[in-house]
């Protein structure tokens, strides 16, 4: 799991097994498999609340790494609602949103994972995967 800093770009996104985790679910961490689409080998990621991920901003803050219509446009995340502003102008789901690179350790393929954890309502804390997509550095 690692911090992206270099301009990337999108290649395709991978399905994930399971993309939505509440409550006790995520009393510890979440575990999500995808399959390498380069060489089949089945990924594990761990999700840890609180401990997991950068902010999602790090990506398109100038522009650095992905432009914010890439994001937009890969529907990676969606402009967040006015009342939910204070977490960043793109979100998923209008809550926290993180993201991390991790690689497949079978043939090196380069993946995003991008995700929103939070209290969604009183008593309802959601971890949502927005997907898992593979992409190259530029
Ligand atoms: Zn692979």
């Amino acid at each position: 799991m690692y911090s992206i800093s270099k301009k990337i770009f999108i290649e395709k996104q991978v399905s994930v097994d399971k993309d939505t985790f509440s409550n006790a679910e995520i009393d510890h961490l979440a575990e999500v498999k995808f399959k390498c689409c380069n060489c089949g080998h089945e990924n594990t990621i761990k999700i840890t609340p609180y401990e997991s991920g950068f902010p999602i901003f790090q990506l398109y803050n100038e522009e650095k790494v992905l432009a914010k219509n890439e994001l937009l446009r890969n529907k990676i995340v969606s402009e967040t609602s006015k009342n939910s502003l204070y977490f960043g102008e793109l979100t998923v789901n209008d809550l926290p949103t993180l993201y991390f690179g991790t690689d497949c350790p079978s043939c090196r393929s380069k993946y995003i994972c991008v995700f929103s954890y939070g209290e969604k309502q009183p008593g309802l804390t959601l971890l949502t995967i927005s997907g898992v997509w593979k992409y190259s550095e530029i």
